[in-house]
């Protein structure tokens, strides 16, 4: 089934909801990066919230950059989110296995670590913007729920998570956001607080049938759909994006590159390889 996000609104309590099942971008990473795990887990996490930041873009070719390295075993977690619903990323290393002692689940904050940055980059106008927050725990969630409470001053309920089958394929990739509007009342935020406190895990939920629409009415039932967006894990890349980037290079850095008879590139986003020819570079430099 295809991966998609809704936005919705309770009008009444001031509150916009963004939920999306994820399941089929988070098991196309993994497949391109062979993630193990815990690796997969915070890839898939950060993705599903990535898409829910990019359905509030509405122009084409808006898109948000997110970075997060906290310093542990992982590395940074890249991924890009479009306004189009295109999602891609990558993880430094992605043979991470690592589970709590005490339980069975993945241990995607001891992966991520926390002593780091959450960065997050939007290119929604001409000059980029970049806002970032120390990383809280690692696992993605809380972290996202402090960047939006001390970067855009919203409070926000941010749940996010993945299932992983023991044969390492996903089973369930989901997110929600449940953030206050301006001009909120007092009795919004408990009514808030009092749903997050209800909330099961998102991916538990999907897991066991439910559909991201019945997720939303379940905690929200005054809740109005205005928009379903269908989301894909999808990389842009092209040769001529690559053969751009070798001729940015300086002289003596193009040079080294060129003492090889063949260049080749493998895009961090699809594994897909470029081949460029000492012949295909000498024609374009320098032009
Ligand atoms: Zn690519």
């Amino acid at each position: 089934m295809e991966s998609y996000g809704i936005n919705a609104i309770i009008e009444s309590r001031n509150i916009r909801i963004l939920a999306a099942d994820t399941k089929e971008i988070t098991e196309t990473a993994r497949k391109f990066h062979d993630l193990y795990p815990t690796a997969n887990a915070a890839l898939g996490r950060v993705m599903a919230i990535a898409a829910l930041m990019a359905m509030n873009l509405k122009d084409e070719g808006e898109k948000i950059q997110i970075s997060i390295n906290g310093n542990g075993p992982l590395g940074t977690v890249f991924v890009e989110a479009k306004s189009s619903g295109d999602i891609k990323g990558f993880v430094g290393d992605p043979s991470v296995y690592l589970k709590y002692n005490d339980s069975s689940k993945l241990a995607v904050g001891l992966a991520v670590g926390t002593d780091g940055y959450l960065k997050v980059t939007r290119f929604s106008n001409e000059i980029p913007f970049t806002s970032q927050v120390e990383i809280q725990t690692g696992e993605i969630g809380d972290d996202f729920a402090y960047y939006f409470a001390l970067s855009e001053q919203v409070p926000s309920i941010v749940a996010c998570g993945v299932l992983v089958d023991i044969d390492y394929s996903t089973k369930s990739s989901g997110a929600l956001i449940a953030q206050l509007l301006p001009g909120h009342k007092e009795e919004d935020i408990v009514y808030l607080e009092e749903v997050q406190k209800r909330l099961r895990p998102v991916s538990t939920l999907l897991d066991e049938g439910m559909k991201i629409e019945e997720i939303i009415f379940e905690y929200f039932p005054e809740a109005k759909i205005l928009e379903k967006r269908k989301l894909q894990y999808r990389c842009d890349c092209n040769r001529d994006r690559f053969l751009k980037g070798l001729l940015t290079l300086n002289d003596k850095d193009l040079d080294e590159v060129l003492k090889d008879d063949d260049i080749i590139i493998k895009c961090e986003f699809c594994n897909k390889t470029y081949h460029f020819s000492k012949e295909d570079i000498q024609r374009y430099r320098n032009v």
